[in-house]
């Protein structure tokens, strides 16, 4: 039998944690959003689980072997506050990638991961090769990030990231990447998931136009920050036109002492 290993636990429980930040801050509306974590690096027992639990679903080969703890279809991110095992599971992607099996977790009739899974995967796979500590993918409904993804200084992506860098320290020391403005796209398509792997290529938020974010970081309190951090920029760039007035901002200047004071 597969024993779940204490440290995946611990991950778990830190989900349902950020599941209550996202509740709190209206993120997450109905079954708006979804969560997941690359959790092979904390499997060292590769004995196959029962495979009553198999489902068939042919996925890309380079997924094989992988453990991924993900999000239910059509799940409720606020149930993961105090009902984990019902709302997400773990599955493990068999060797030949034509399936995988739920090995803990999905404990509701009919249980299925996101329909989102196949996104999931692609940016996990591209963090395997290109960034191996990030290990969460977080998407979810910041509330005034969709409302600048509306306005036009979503069509210039530099303007949009000056203008939130500049709003207070904070956001261009803890985002310092910034964010992707990424064009509408129907959710679950190719074209989401193709341009939000570009995204992570040069910046830790993708911004989907009209729709909401994803982020990926190491851990979940971390991909939790990028979305918090971002959308406190864009919060205070909104707060600072409803009251009429362009904001001054930190300057170049202010925002190069940042940089060079906060370098890892
Ligand atoms: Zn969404």
């Amino acid at each position: 039998m597969l024993v779940i290993p204490n440290k995946v636990i611990k991950e778990i429980n830190k989900v349902s944690r950020v599941a209550n930040y996202l509740w709190q801050r209206e993120w997450v509306e109905r079954n708006g959003g979804n969560i997941s974590m690359n959790l092979t690096s904390f499997f060292s027992d590769t004995n196959i689980p029962d495979t009553s639990n198999f489902v068939k679903h042919q996925l890309p080969i380079e997924a094989a072997g992988l453990y991924i703890f993900v999000t239910g279809a059509g799940c409720y991110i606020r149930s993961l506050i105090d009902d984990i095992e019902v709302a997400s599971c773990i599955i493990y992607i068999n060797k030949e990638a034509s399936g995988y099996f739920i090995i803990w977790g999905g404990n509701t009739e009919g249980f299925r991961p996101t329909s989102e899974l196949a996104s999931h995967l692609e940016i996990h796979l591209f963090n395997k090769k290109n960034n191996p500590k990030n290990l969460v993918v977080l998407h979810a409904h910041p509330i005034e990030l969709i409302v600048l993804s509306h306005h036009p200084i979503f069509n210039d992506e530099e303007k949009l990231n000056h203008s939130i860098w500049k709003m207070c320290p904070e956001v261009s020391v803890y985002v310092p990447r910034g964010i992707n403005c990424t064009p509408y796209s129907i959710t679950q398509s190719d074209d989401l998931a193709n341009s939000t792997t570009h995204a992570f290529t040069y910046r830790d938020v993708a911004l989907w136009e009209k729709h909401g974010a994803t982020t990926t970081a190491e851990n979940f309190e971390k991909a939790w920050d990028f979305l918090d951090v971002a959308n406190k920029g864009a919060k205070l760039l909104l707060a600072s036109w409803a009251a009429g007035f362009e904001p001054k901002g930190l300057s170049k200047e202010q925002l190069q002492e940042l940089k060079e004071h906060f370098k890892n």
